[in-house]
């Protein structure tokens, strides 16, 4: 009997039939506008479509110039363009993948002057206010929308996907809180309703009934004023009358304050929403957010929650994902841990997105581990993920490789990274690399801490150091006083914490052992359930108010906490640009007092002496933690004499601005040239 039998039995559409039920959900790579040509995209794609998926949809392309989000961002709109993208539809077809193409207006959340919307209102995540569509505009973009359908088709995609969620252009018609017109367009709900109805219809009547549209309704817009549950499912029959194959789900508005794709967010803890839908249509629905492993995905299929699954970034993390699930091989899947830091922090940033843990992603053309042709015998120091990267990649090239680690434990900081609560999906890479190692058969020696004699005397023909960072401490007067802690005895419960703590350092792991520190000791893995997750956001999962909003449930501190730094800038204000809101409003709910402008003046019994504004206080405080950053731990490649081929990587290359994904993509990087 087949492992996930749900996820591998076909879905039909009636003139064509998925190979499988998981669908690699849209994703803006930056790919997209590309030059000169789209062969990039088309070779990331191919890779995923190799790697089995069911469906593809691709990343927004706008109908029209209004619609584009930011300037010059993909559009289809002449046959040109169309032309363009046959590199892609053909590249996918080659296997057994329908690839879908998504027609996003952005409406107000448009980065640009020339914007428009239903009302003059404008987005509180966008500086630029949009202009009122008038009604010939109106019919305009219903046309763009069609034409864009058409042309897509004579691209060669399977059908099209029509983003009604995610609080852009259509969802903003659907609403009063963002549409206050009183013409046809706005009003009654029927009138809300009729852009999406009337774009679903024209495409229908342009494309015929060979071609797949799916339309992607927000069934959760969790801001106030969206739209309330009945409205969601009149919506969801009226997509289906008018002709759409299947309705995808949207959860939250760009602009929401509840965190929906982050790493805390509980796996699979928005498919209650797909399921409260199941039934009220006859087409198929496919469920979204948090979904990463086939474990996950085959239980949702199973308990009748949807028909399909949608993932974007477990794609990114591992383009064989589907494969490797069907071989029974779900233990070798690179896993995404939802940390957003080289995906949708990339593509704010106006990066090309890849992934931390995969830094192949969209990189098809660029990084790939050929068989080496003369075997090398190369000895890796330190089994963080830097050491763990460049080895289970070397030996996958065909090096022999000897990874030394000093501690029982392969991981580095990621054995510290992964005991935060809402972390929890740090163990995966672990997991992930375990097994590397052993499929590529890298020598592990555990509990061997290598030395200059080590490796002299090894006979090696190249050594990587990857022997990662040392906390730094800071030279305040009392540093050795008993009330102060490093991060790691706290991280690794080596030390007993009072209630009231002061943190030295609002970093990455000073906003990481606050949270640590607001949490009982609990076992591990133990991540958060989807209840208690919705309580802290307040999220209403009867869906009695419109979008699906509550009033959060109070929270009791569990301790005090200063979290403290010298700069004047706003606490947390480095942290990534998808995820630094969430832990400030956590941290914020939980009464943390984030003071920014500090000095150190002396720490003594009485506490952490500081001075803010010129003005001296007592912090009288249990504890002290220092998370004042690294210095690179580099004494062993220091040692090494010049008669090696000796490389160094990771937190030992440099500590400043170190991050796993640096870490990791160096290691991956050298094992190709290696
Ligand atoms: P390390 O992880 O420090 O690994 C070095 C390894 O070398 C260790 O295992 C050590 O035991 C071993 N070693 C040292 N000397 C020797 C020797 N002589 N012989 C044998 N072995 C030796 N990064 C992110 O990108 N995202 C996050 O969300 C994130 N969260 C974090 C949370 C916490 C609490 C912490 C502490 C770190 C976090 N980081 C995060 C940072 C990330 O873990 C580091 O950037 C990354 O681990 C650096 O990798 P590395 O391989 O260079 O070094
Ligand atoms: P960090 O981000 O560099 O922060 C170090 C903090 O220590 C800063 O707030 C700094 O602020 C303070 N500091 C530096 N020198 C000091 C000194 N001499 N005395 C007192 N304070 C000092 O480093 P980190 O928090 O240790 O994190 C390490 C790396 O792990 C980071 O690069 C980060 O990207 C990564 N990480 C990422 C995440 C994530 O969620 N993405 C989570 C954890 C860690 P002032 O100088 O203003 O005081
Ligand atoms: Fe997932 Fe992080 Fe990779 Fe993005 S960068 S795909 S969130 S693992």
């Amino acid at each position: 009997m087949k492992k996930y039998p749900h996820i591998f039995e076909p879905l039909d559409l009636g003139f064509t039939k998925l190979s499988n039920r998981i669908l690699m959900g849209s994703m803006h790579t930056g790919l997209e506008e590309d030059k000169p040509d789209l062969s990039r995209l088309a070779a990331y794609f191919e890779a995923r479509a190799k790697g089995g998926v069911g469906m593809i949809v691709t990343g927004g392309i706008s109908p029209n110039r209004r619609g584009w989000l930011t300037p010059f961002s993909a559009k289809m709109t002449t046959k040109r363009e169309a032309h363009k993208h046959q590199i892609i539809t053909e590249a996918v077809h080659k296997y057994d993948t329908k690839i879908c193409m998504q027609i996003l207006h952005a409406g107000r959340y448009a980065y640009h002057p020339f914007s428009v919307a239903p009302s003059k209102i404008k987005a509180p995540i966008n500086p630029f206010k949009p202009f009122a569509l008038s009604n010939s505009g109106i019919r305009r973009t219903i046309n763009d929308f069609r034409k864009s359908s058409k042309l897509a088709k004579l691209a060669g995609y399977d059908g099209v996907e029509i983003m009604g969620s995610e609080g852009y252009l259509i969802n903003q018609f659907l609403v009063e809180r963002t549409n206050k017109r009183t013409d046809e367009w706005g009003g009654s709900f029927e009138k809300r309703a009729r852009l999406p109805i009337e774009i679903i219809k024209s495409i229908r009547e342009e494309v015929g009934d060979d071609f797949i549209i799916i339309f992607r309704l927000s069934m959760l817009d969790l801001v106030e004023g969206g739209s309330s549950w009945d409205e969601i499912v009149r919506l969801a029959k009226m997509i289906e009358a008018a002709g759409a194959t299947i309705i995808n789900t949207g959860i939250g508005w760009h602009e929401a304050r509840v965190p929906t794709i982050a790493t805390s967010v509980p796996r699979g803890g928005f498919a209650w929403v797909t399921k409260k839908m199941m039934g009220e249509v006859n087409i198929p629905l496919i469920t979204t957010n948090r979904i990463n492993t086939p474990e996950m995905a085959e239980q949702i299929l199973k308990d009748g929650s949807a028909d399909m699954i949608s993932m974007a970034r477990p794609f990114l993390a591992d383009p064989e994902f589907v494969n490797k699930a069907k071989a029974g091989r779900s233990d070798e899947i690179n896993t995404c841990i939802g940390c957003n830091q080289a995906c949708l922090d990339h593509v704010f940033s106006k990066k090309i997105a890849s992934c931390l843990v995969n830094p192949m992603a969209c990189h098809e053309t660029e990084i790939s581990l050929e068989p080496v042709k003369s075997e090398k015998k190369i000895a890796v120091v330190g089994a963080g993920p830097a050491g763990l990267a460049f080895s289970a990649a070397a030996a996958e090239r065909g090096h022999k490789v000897v990874l030394f680690e000093a501690s029982s434990n392969i991981g580095g900081q990621f054995n510290l990274a992964k005991r935060i609560p809402g972390k929890e999906e740090f163990y995966e890479t672990l997991r992930y690399f375990a097994k590397k190692l052993e499929i590529n058969n890298v020598e592990l020696r555990l509990n061997q801490r290598a030395d200059s004699k080590v490796l002299e005397e090894g006979g090696f023909d190249s050594i990587v150091v990857a022997t990662g960072i040392r906390p730094r401490t800071p030279g305040i007067p009392g540093i050795d006083h008993a009330k102060v802690i490093s991060y790691i005895d706290v991280l690794e419960g080596r030390v007993e914490v009072g209630d009231k703590v002061a943190i030295i350092g609002a970093g990455g792991i000073g906003f990481d052992v606050s949270e640590f520190l607001l949490h009982e000791k609990r076992e591990e893995p133990n991540p958060e359930t989807i209840e208690h997750f919705m309580d802290f956001w307040g999220v209403d999962m009867q869906f009695e108010e419109k979008g699906g909003l509550a009033v959060a449930a109070e929270v009791k501190p569990l301790r005090e906490i200063y979290l403290l730094q010298r700069k004047s800038e706003k606490v947390g204000a480095r942290l990534g640009k998808s995820t630094g809101w969430i832990h400030r409003s956590k941290l914020k709910k939980n009464k943390v007092k984030m003071m920014q402008g500090i000095q150190y003046e002396k720490i003594d019994d009485q506490g952490l002496h500081i001075k803010i504004k010129e003005k001296s206080v007592v912090l009288d405080v249990d504890n002290i933690v220092i998370c004042a950053g690294q210095i690179s731990n580099r004494d062993l490649y220091d040692s090494l004499g010049g008669n090696h081929d000796v490389h160094v990587i990771g937190g030992a290359f440099q500590a400043s601005e170190l991050d796993a994904k640096r870490a990791i993509d160096q290691g991956v990087r050298l094992a190709q040239e290696i």
